[in-house]
This record gives structure tokens, sequence and C-alpha cells, in this order.
């Protein structure tokens, strides 16, 4: 058997999204820009994926602009709004938990002379709210704070904080890659002004997403040479992958209650199966107000590197980091900035749970983790 448990990395694309996708990749292969009949069906279906993405998130589809991914539509957030400020609005507040999306995007500002404010976070891994409004000068711009983590899982207060930004006109950017398709997401709600998705981790294609962009918000772009996506984001769009992605967001929609439910309930049989039965294993991270599907672990005295690789050996398929970071020898930077020792974040192992994982992955990844752990512990010198 083989159990996939690193959904926060990417999801399999799900049989619904790849059949709407394959007629975009055959006879289906006009260019959305082009005025003839091509183009122009091209177009309709585009217009319809927008249409399915901004509903998931209770936006307009003139909101949506599609980009490459969770990474491209942060960097578009980050740096157009700030490349669209002038006068003393000049700085950024982020948070030093955010995926390396954000974290390199408000570095490269930072290069050309932005200053940027870093806010920590708790031992949940919880930005605390008073701390970011009190951030929030007469200089500030734009606050990016994620709506989940993506190693941990920890929900953010996101409202607060947006509600605060908004009424002293600071621009607010969530990444909300996580969150999406897991949790509802309502931009009207959260009050944000700009919100990244990626199609990836909700069942879509890879190399696909979105920026919302509240009608009025001013954003310059990052790409030039064409007029598509409101001029934001030149360049021929990927039809299919937006037609998976809108698909992707339809099922999401639709079936995301009942899929919380179960892959919380799941998420949880794991993680007391291992607690129960694994000694020195200690959750990071809260037992609520986290994402339904996502648990991270660490076991005392081991290597979470060699875990992973006994694991992947059993079948089980986890990660120790984010995919972008994944491979690296350093800890997670959240666990770190939770607080956490060297040793209790090095070995440290997340598990993020899907759409499709079933209660006997879960209880044969509980018996591999016993294995791995147990097999480790005795070779230990
Ligand atoms: N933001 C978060 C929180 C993520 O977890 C990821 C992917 O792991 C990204 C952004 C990047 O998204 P993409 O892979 O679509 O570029």
């Amino acid at each position: 058997m083989r159990v996939y448990l690193d959904y926060n990395a990417t999801a399999p694309i799900r049989a619904e999204v790849l059949d709407a996708m394959l007629p975009y990749l055959g006879e289906r292969w006009g260019n959305p820009a082009s005025r003839h009949w091509f183009g122009q069906g091209a177009l309709r279906a585009v217009d319809a994926a927008r249409a399915e993405v901004a509903a998931l998130i209770g936006a307009r589809p003139q909101e949506i602009v599609f980009t490459s991914g969770g990474t491209e539509a942060g960097n578009l957030a980050l740096l157009g709004y700030m490349l669209a400020c002038d006068g003393a609005r000049r700085r950024l507040v982020t948070t030093v938990i955010e995926h390396p999306a954000i974290l390199e995007a408000a570095n490269a500002l930072e290069n050309f002379g932005v200053p940027v404010q870093r806010l920590g976070a708790d031992s949940d891994g919880r930005v605390n709210p008073r701390e970011a409004i009190q951030a929030l000068g007469d200089d500030v711009a734009l606050i990016s704070v994620m709506l989940a983590n993506n190693d941990v899982g920890t929900m953010q207060p996101l409202e607060a904080i947006a509600r605060a930004a908004r009424s002293r006109g600071v621009g607010v950017h969530t990444d909300a890659v996580q969150a999406v398709g897991r949790v509802p997401v309502d931009v009207e709600a959260l009050g944000v002004d700009l919100l990244s998705l990626s199609a990836h981790k909700l069942g879509g294609p890879q190399g696909v997403g979105a920026l919302y962009v509240r009608s009025g918000t001013r954003i310059k772009p990052r790409s030039h040479g064409g007029a598509q996506e409101s001029g934001l984001r030149a360049g021929t769009l990927n039809v299919a992958g937006i037609v998976g992605f809108g698909r992707a967001c339809a099922l999401a929609k639709s079936e995301l209650t009942d899929a919380a439910f179960r892959m919380a309930a799941l998420r949880d049989r794991l993680e007391r199966g291992i607690r129960e039965r694994v000694a020195g294993a200690l959750r990071n991270g809260p037992a609520s107000e986290r994402l339904p599907n996502t648990t991270n672990l660490s076991f005392e005295g081991i290597n979470g590197e060699s875990l992973l690789m006994m694991l992947d050996a059993l079948g089980v398929a986890t990660s120790n980091g984010s995919a972008c970071t994944a491979g690296s020898a350093n800890p997670s930077h959240v666990l770190l900035a939770m607080g956490l020792g060297h040793a209790r974040a090095a070995s440290a192992l997340r598990f993020s749970l899907g759409i499709g994982t079933r209660e006997e992955e879960i209880d044969f990844a509980v018996d591999a983790v016993v294995e791995a752990v147990g097999s480790l512990r005795e070779a230990r010198p």
C-alpha cells in the first residue's frame, strides 16, 4: 500500500478536473485573446472558470487574475501593490511564518529599499492581532498575513487585523493557498483587498493559481507584453489549467463542509493513534483553530529527515517542511518561530490529509510510524 499524507505539498488531480481539462489540451486549443470562433470558445471556458473560482471565495469574476500559481499570485500582490504606492505610505508589514513565496517577495522589496516589518508568532504559530494592529502606523502601505499556515495548519486572526488595517487606510493581502477549499473563505467576511490561491492544493492542476484583487485596488503588473487579465498579468492564458482550476473550485464549494468534517475526524484518528502508541510524540501547533487536514508532530530523539525516509520506504509519504524548502537540512522556520528548540523542530513531521484519504490508510500510517520510530530508536547508539 502507498499512503499519501502530503496534501499540503500538492493534491492529486481529481478525475472530474482532468475530464474537464482534456478537451482544452486537444480539440479546443484556441487562444482566448483571439477574436475568431476558436478563440471565443476558449474565452467562454476561461470566463466560466473565472466565475467558479470567484464563487468559492465570495468574489466577483472580474476581481480574479489568473497566475501560474500561489507563488506568482503572492509576488504580484506584494510587489505590484507596493510599486503602485506613492507618498508617505512605504512600509510593508508581514510575518515570519509566511511561506517562502511571501518571505522572499518581502526580502526582494527590502532590497529595493522598502522598509519591511516582520511580526513574530506565539507557541501555537499564531500572530498576535494586537501586535499586528499596533504595527499599522501612518507609513504602512500593506499588511500581508497568511490565512492558514502550511506547516502546522494554524488559522490566523485575519479578520481583526484586516478590520483595523482598512480603518487606517492600509491594504491587506492574505496568502490563502492552504485555506481555500479546506475551510470557508469569503473575501467580504475577511475584509481583504488581495488574496492568493493555488489550484493544485485543492485537486486542480499544478502551475495555475489566482490573485483576488478587490475592485478599486491600485496594483501594477509584474509582467509586461500583453493586455491579458485586465493588463495585470501579461501572457497567453493556460486555458486547460484554468478550466481545471474552475472545476476544482466548483467541486470544493459543493463538498467543503462534509470534506472538512471527514478530514478532521481522520486527522484526529491519526494524531490519537500515534500519540497513544509512540512515546515522546508531541503535537506542534494548536488543537483547534487550525486546518482540518493538517497535523505536525515531533518525535523525541528522532531525526525528522530519517523518519521521513523510513516512512517513505514503508509506503507513507509525509513532509518535514514546505515542498519549496524540503530537502534543506534546516528545520521548519515556522517551528523555530514558535519557539521550539532546534532538536524538537528537527524531529518534526507534517502529515496532511486530503479528500481522498481513507480510514484504512490512516491506520496503515499509524502502524508505519510506530514501526519506523521503534527501528530508529533501536538503532540509536
Ligand atoms: N503559499 C503557501 C502557504 C503554500 O503552502 C504554497 C505551496 O506550498 C504556496 C504559497 C505556493 O503555491 P504554488 O505552489 O502554487 O506556487
